[in-house]
């Protein structure tokens, strides 16, 4: 769970947890109108360190842009909230949570008396999927739930609205018995998860679905495309049919809170041999060494926390 730290950035100010509220008739309540992310800070021998934080915020700005929502932060000053809060709260590693939301007591779809405000929040928060699930592997199911189809919901933006639909396919995989849910596109290829982008590695080449496949633009799908190619392995956009997934040889999740989750079965049907498979072990370690500082970090994906 997401247990209370003492300090909320809230526009500019470091204010207790109990005092970050919003009005019931803020905008943001009746018609999704927020935007967010999600990052980890990670223990480093050198202290508390923010894994791809220019590249989590920038994506933040672009969410913005896209919900037509403007924003009173540059890109360092976003940065800077973050590092701030989590010196302020004395943690190392954690998660964190850059939001904005459309707020006011005006009612209405126009945003007009809506005026954005800023949050930055973090708190301790463990694995994702369950606690065995990084060495494991989860079970999974297709969801009956398609992503937004393109020039419905802009599934580019990390917007609030948008985890409508991710909830709806939580909600059935877990109902079902399932940890996860993998949404195909309105055409019937592969996306995502609710909360994670999805790789499959059949014959040593990982493949991974194109943005056209109506999936968020994750980071940690950007790093393990680095990770991979770094240790040798081919990687390939593909939109794939839903049936590539039931011929792998092994398939695992990424996303920040989830981190690289292996996938053990879909629907019950085992992937490759029903457990955690070698390259997704050898990525898993190195994505783990490179944001917990036991490996150098040579992409500059690390953005130290200066001790309070
Ligand atoms: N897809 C969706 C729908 C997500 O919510 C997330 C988590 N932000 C991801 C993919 C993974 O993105 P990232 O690696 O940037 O956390």
């Amino acid at each position: 769970g997401s247990g209370a730290t003492d300090l909320i950035w809230r526009d500019g100010k470091l204010v207790p947890w109990d005092d970050a509220q919003l009005h019931v008739m803020s905008h943001v309540v009746h018609y999704g109108s927020s935007i967010f992310e999600g990052i980890r800070a990670y223990k480093t021998p050198a202290g508390g360190a923010v894994f791809r934080l220019r590249e989590h915020m920038r994506r933040f700005q672009d969410s913005a842009k896209i919900y037509r929502m403007p924003l009173k932060y540059s890109l360092d000053e976003l940065c800077a909230a973050v590092t701030d809060t989590i010196t302020a709260n004395g943690l190392d590693h954690c998660y964190i949570r850059p939001l904005a939301v459309r707020a006011g007591q005006e009612m209405g779809v126009l945003p007009t008396n809506a005026p954005v405000e800023t949050f930055v929040i973090c708190w301790r928060w463990g694995a994702y999927l369950g606690h065995d699930a990084l060495e494991e592997g989860v079970d999974v199911t297709v969801s009956s739930w398609r992503r937004a189809a393109p020039g419905t919901f802009p599934t580019m933006a990390k917007a609030g609205g948008n985890y409508l639909n991710s909830q709806l396919s939580k909600m059935e995989a877990r109902g079902d018995g399932y940890v996860e849910g993998i949404m195909l596109d309105v055409h019937g290829h592969v996306s995502e998860g609710s909360g994670e982008n999805l790789f499959v590695v059949r014959d040593g080449v990982l493949y991974t679905a194109p943005l056209s496949a109506s999936i968020l633009n994750g980071i940690t799908r950007d790093a393990v495309v680095a990770i991979a190619r770094d240790l040798g392995y081919e990687v390939k956009e593909l939109l794939m049919p839903r049936e590539f997934l039931l011929i792998a040889d092994e398939i695992f999740f990424t996303g920040t809170a989830a981190e690289i989750t292996p996938v053990r079965s879909i629907d019950k049907s085992p992937i490759g041999a029903g457990k955690r498979g070698p390259v997704t072990k050898a990525i898993q370690e190195r994505f783990l060494a490179i944001a917990t500082g036991q490996q150098p970090d040579t992409r500059g994906w690390l953005t130290p926390v200066p001790p309070a």
